[in-house]
């Protein structure tokens, strides 16, 4: 394997080469080292990345690689380095961030033409890494590693991962910020992506007053990013470099409205500039549906980063991004227009989402009326968000009683014996008006069917399932990641024998740590 840098060699970086905690002005990027892991072993990798980045897989299996995505043996021509970026969290500028354990190693390119970056996220101490330790645990690492893949699978807009690697490492961490630190195992992901830029690294230029390595970053991830605009300086590249990354950023909220994703940090400097799915923390799946649910801890209280929030939380992060962009075109009107149509561009795909989920042709103004009191329905019952649109695709035109309507959907409720009868007519008169739209569009139940299922995934990284492939692999057991990591390959297939893989969240899990709630300790 051989590398490019085209991030370095054509970015403006850090003079200083000594690895120490520090404010870097006026650079993209600076040099650094990943630190040696005392003892790597290859936990799991994803066979078809490997594939794709021309690895072999088998050459994925020895000693060789797994130094080489360890960080402890150099991929010829690479030079590695940090990123500098800055970001708004929670609402707040936090001045600078950047890369505090991760190292990109360089760019390769893919089978499919595509020039993709290699990352090693917990990988030891760069300029960046403020107060903390460079490095991270085997439950994040893992949490990412099949999250990202899986995004990957559900065709959600994503980095992926190549390799989870266990280091030798000892990391301490304070899981629950209560006082009682822990020594976990250290990991290593090998996340990639065509460009980890965010947000954040065009809003530190913004802080800087540095707008020639701002406009020198811009012109960088038009060309490499964004081939259809044309690189001239002018306030029209600039608009439809800005029109194009909302564009992308409504589509992914929409795609994780589809998937039910809660990402739980959505800070500007976890906000990819092409619109992927990056830096997966404290996400969560959501299994009650519940719009006011958050996945993390230091959330539980502002509720910022909730399902339901996250459209309008990216549009406050793209208005951050225009400011940004604005000084590279001293002009305002054409930002504020773009900025006007995200609501519209959302409700665009969010509806197609919505008409895809219940296997509608088409999605009329009286249809927007059931899909409210669906969510109505949602907001009082407690009820599975994936199994419910999955056994609504099961739902007969021409069932004959509402109870048989009900019957369809019950595996999905979490408490069937605690509903009301209130809520029971609800539901009932819902599924009937479903029923009877369906019929009215004459819809071909298969055809129906097919869409459906191919929207509605069956599989997706739920948190418990999570735990559970945390707690075997922390002994060293990767049996059940590797064959849930198989069957989250195909999240729309029904495959025989893999029920535990889309069972509902059982009780023990409502209250367990790394289930429901996760802190950002990782
Ligand atoms: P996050 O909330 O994980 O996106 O991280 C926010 C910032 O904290 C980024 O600049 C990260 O690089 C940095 N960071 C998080 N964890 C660590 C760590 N263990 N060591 C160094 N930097 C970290
Ligand atoms: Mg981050």
């Amino acid at each position: 394997m051989k590398l490019d840098n085209t991030f370095v060699d054509q970015l403006p970086g850090d003079p200083e080469s000594r690895n120490f905690v520090r404010v870097v002005r006026d650079a993209c990027y600076s040099v650094v080292q990943p630190k040696t892991s005392p003892n790597p072993a290859l936990i799991a990798y994803s066979c078809d990345l490997a594939k794709l980045l021309e690895v072999s897989p088998a050459a994925m299996g020895i000693a060789e690689f797994t130094e080489m995505f360890a960080g402890n043996r150099t991929i010829r021509n690479s030079t590695p380095y940090a990123m500098c970026y800055g970001g708004h969290q929670f609402g707040h500028w936090a001045g600078q961030l950047g890369d505090g354990r991760a190292i990109t190693l360089g760019e390769t390119t893919g089978t499919d033409g595509v020039s993709y970056a290699l990352q090693l996220k917990g990988s030891g101490l760069t300029p960046y890494s403020r107060t903390a330790d460079g490095l991270a645990v085997l439950r994040s690492s893992l949490r990412e590693f099949v999250c990202s893949e899986a995004m990957h699978y559900l065709r959600v807009p994503t980095t992926r991962a190549l390799s989870l690697i266990r280091t030798g490492d000892q990391v301490i961490r304070d899981m629950f910020y209560d006082g009682n630190p822990e020594l976990e195992t250290g990991a290593i992901v090998c996340r990639v992506a065509p460009t980890f830029l965010r947000f954040g690294n065009f809003e530190i230029f913004a802080a800087q007053q540095n707008l020639e390595v701002l406009r020198q970053l811009a012109d960088f991830t038009i060309r490499t990013q964004f081939p259809n605009i044309k690189v001239d300086g002018s306030t029209d590249s600039y608009i439809q470099w800005f029109r194009e990354i909302l564009d992308r950023t409504a589509f992914l909220m929409a795609e994780w409205w589809r998937v039910g994703f809660v990402h739980g940090v959505m800070n500007t400097d976890n906000m990819s500039i092409t619109g992927l799915t990056i830096d997966y923390g404290p996400y969560g799946w959501l299994e009650d549906f519940d719009f006011g649910w958050t996945p993390n801890t230091t959330d539980a209280q502002t509720k910022r980063y909730t399902y339901g929030n996250q459209p309008q939380i990216a549009k406050w992060n793209l208005l951050q991004l225009a400011r940004v962009i604005y000084l590279l075109m001293n002009e305002l009107e054409p930002l504020q227009e773009a900025l006007n149509e995200y609501d519209r561009v959302f409700d665009s795909y969010h509806t197609d989402v919505i008409r895809r989920k219940l296997g509608l042709e088409e999605l009329t103004e009286g249809d927007i009326q059931l899909v409210n009191e669906l969510y109505e329905i949602f907001d009082s019952i407690e009820i599975d968000m994936t199994l419910f649109f999955r056994h609504l695709a099961n739902v007969a035109p021409d069932a004959t009683t509402d109870q048989d309507l009900v019957q369809q959907v019950s595996p999905a409720l979490y408490n069937p014996d605690e509903i009301t009868q209130e809520l029971q007519d609800k539901l009932e008169n819902w599924l009937a008006t479903y029923a009877a739209i369906i019929r009215q569009q004459n819809r071909d139940p298969v055809v129906r069917a097919e869409l459906m299922n191919d929207n509605n995934p069956l599989y997706v990284p739920r948190n418990y399932l999570a735990q559970l492939a945390i707690d075997d692999a922390d002994k060293g057991d990767y049996a059940l990641l590797n064959q849930w990591m198989e069957v989250l390959k195909s999240p729309y297939q029904e495959q025989s024998g893999m029920e535990k893989f889309s069972a509902k969240r059982p009780d023990w899990a409502k209250s367990r740590a790394g289930c429901s709630m996760l802190s950002c300790s990782s």
